[in-house]
């Protein structure tokens, strides 16, 4: 049995999170909201599931340009090893530090900086639009002869490394402060006070911080997060407010030359009120971060963040034995259970729709699993009362979330 082990990321990075919490609370340190807890989560989970899917293509691409482009052949040595790792750090330096300062990288980016919390949740947001710039910044690397298994295995270490920078239980490092980023230096890099905007982009060595002039040390307390709060707890919004505020922004350019900005220049070069603008045509309404839900409402949103992860870890797991199909269709479902999770925090009235959806699909994969006649007719039974009653349900659905 081929188990996919890549899965037990889930637990492993769980496990620290849970840690994390629990010294917090023992501590008496409110490191963490719910809402932002969830909202970090949900775009983790996200993530990992996608990943699940585009991996191979990475690794494709990498082996293509490899055999057909590298200009060295490079064999794996130990001083083979060093240099792809100062050659990746490097170029992560450069994805990150462009990521911040072009919109295009921004638009997806952005999403790693919407937390208000800063702690090893916040270290969950990453988008798989982030992957696929970051893998673009890769390609480099089998160009200058690097074979796609050893590039592979230092994107694992560099995507398990971060995870430990995202927190404020642990003070600074001495000596390691000089050579490594630590929790201190990426603290900053979380901060919207002014004089630590844009600094400190490192992921694995602080030096390249150094050498290329965007470092400085942790003396003020950071204040987290962007430097205008989100106030949305919503999936979609938190991925695409920024892309269509450059949609906007792109439309109200007058010139060939004022749209170009508008890709490539930075997020200072965007109009602050088009968010506002896009907020009121939305009808948002500004979630606080420390909004009190009803007891039922936390209830749900725990099973259903619970449920979810459980969903993922075991889909990654039992990946081999999947077929295309049902993993796309596993994809769709954890994606709806986030949006209906962001949706269910901003307390929107359409989650129902999403339930149900989300309901024929598990009706579908359960009869595609145990393709069983008896189970067929439970199935199809309850589909047929959902449709039936669907309007009375809905409401009566709504009452349970939103009553106390
Ligand atoms: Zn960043
Ligand atoms: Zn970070």
């Amino acid at each position: 049995m081929k188990l996919n082990y890549i899965a037990l990321a889930v637990p492993f990075f769980a496990i620290f999170m849970l840690l994390e919490y629990y010294i917090s609370v023992k501590k008496n340190k409110k490191l963490h909201h719910f809402n932002e807890t969830v909202a970090n989560l949900n775009v983790g989970i996200a993530e990992r599931i996608a990943d699940l899917l585009t991996t191979g293509t990475f690794f494709f691409v990498f082996s293509w340009l490899h055999a057909n482009f590298s200009i060295f052949s490079i064999e794996s040595t130990a001083t083979t090893w060093v240099l792809l790792f100062l050659a990746t750090d490097l170029l992560w330096y450069w994805y990150h530090r462009f990521g911040h300062t072009v919109n295009l990288f921004w638009a997806s980016h952005i999403v790693h900086h919407q937390s208000d919390d800063f702690n090893y949740t916040a270290a969950a947001r990453i988008t798989v639009f982030q992957a696929f710039a970051r893998g673009l910044f890769w390609c480099v690397l089998p160009i200058i002869g690097f074979n796609a298994e050893m590039i592979t295995i230092l994107l694992l270490v560099h995507g398990t490394y971060p995870f430990f920078t995202h927190t404020q239980l642990v003070g600074k490092l001495g000596w390691l402060e000089y050579i490594i980023v630590t929790p201190s230096h990426h603290r900053v890099h979380h901060s919207s006070n002014p004089e630590y905007l844009d600094k400190n982009y490192g992921d694995m060595l602080i030096i390249w911080d150094k050498i290329f002039g965007t470092f400085i040390e942790e003396t003020t307390e950071p204040k987290f997060g962007l430097t205008k709060s989100l106030g949305s707890y919503s999936f979609l919004w938190q991925h695409f407010h920024y892309v269509l505020e450059l949609t906007v922004a792109f439309r109200m350019a007058k010139t060939v030359k004022a749209k170009l900005k508008v890709i490539f220049g930075g997020p200072n070069d965007i109009d602050a009120r088009i968010r506002s603008l896009l907020e009121r045509k939305f009808s948002k309404k500004t979630v606080a971060i420390d909004t009190k839900y009803s007891k039922k409402l936390t209830n749900s949103i725990i099973a259903k963040t619970i449920v979810t992860m459980i969903v993922l870890f075991l889909t990654i797991l039992f990946s081999e034995f999947i077929t295309a199909f049902n993993v796309i269709l596993i994809t769709v479902f954890i994606v709806l259970s986030v949006i209906a999770t962001g949706a269910m925090l901003d307390q929107k009235k359409w989650i129902f729709h999403l339930d149900f959806l989300r309901g024929i699909i598990i009706g579908y994969l359960a009869f595609s699993f145990f393709p069983n006649p008896l189970l067929h007719f439970v199935i199809a039974l309850f589909g047929a009362i959902g449709v039936f009653f669907y309007q009375t349900i809905h409401s009566k659905y709504q009452d349970f979330l939103f009553s106390n």
